[in-house]
């Protein structure tokens, strides 16, 4: 059975996630004004681990916004349409925003809410912090400004990742042979 755990294979372990973690927020605190205030934007559920594990790490004054957007459903691949159940995002008045997301695909996801902040909420700049980038996949224009790993064409679980609601529990990336 494909989704049996038992078939599961680590790919990264937990201790080399939050180093490389770490590593990211040090990217990103070496970026930003530490005087100025950074919105951190989680994008549900599949970030919740990267968003935590990296917002530890960030030296600025720092808010924290959730919004629920799905592009998979129960799917392993893009249903080609975002949607979201929860969108419900202040005016940052001028602050920068940073978006944080969990795997950067097709480029769908980004591309919407990127746009939608930039349109709607008075940032004063949107940048995308992501886990993962699975370039081989994109169909949109977008890139994201920080990035935890590079990864293959692989459907990977874990450390927030699902695969019909399951695995995002586990301390590690792991994958289906
Ligand atoms: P995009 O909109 O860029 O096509 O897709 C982004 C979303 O697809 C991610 O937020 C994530 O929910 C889902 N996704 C893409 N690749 C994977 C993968 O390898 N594993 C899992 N679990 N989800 C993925």
């Amino acid at each position: 059975m494909e989704k049996d755990i038992r078939n599961l294979k680590v790919l990264i372990t937990n201790a080399d996630l939050t180093k490389k973690i770490k590593e990211t927020a040090d990217e990103i605190n070496s970026s930003y004004n530490h005087d100025e205030v950074l919105n951190i934007v989680c994008v549900l559920r599949g970030a919740v681990m990267f968003f935590t594990e990296l917002a530890k790490h960030l030296k600025m004054p720092t808010k924290m916004e959730f919004i629920t957007l799905s592009s998979y459903g129960n799917s392993k691949v893009s249903s080609g349409e975002v949607k979201s159940t929860n969108l419900n995002l202040p005016d940052f008045k001028n602050e920068n925003v940073l978006i944080v997301e969990d795997i950067i695909d097709t480029g769908l996801t980004l591309d919407f809410l990127k746009k939608y902040i930039k349109q709607n909420c008075c940032a004063k700049d949107v940048k995308l912090a992501v886990m993962f980038d699975k370039k081989c996949a994109r169909k949109y224009d977008i890139k994201p400004d920080f990035c935890a790993y590079d990864i293959d064409d692989k459907f990977i679980v874990g450390f927030g990742l699902d695969y019909c609601g399951l695995y995002r529990n586990l301390d590690y990336i792991g994958y289906f042979e």
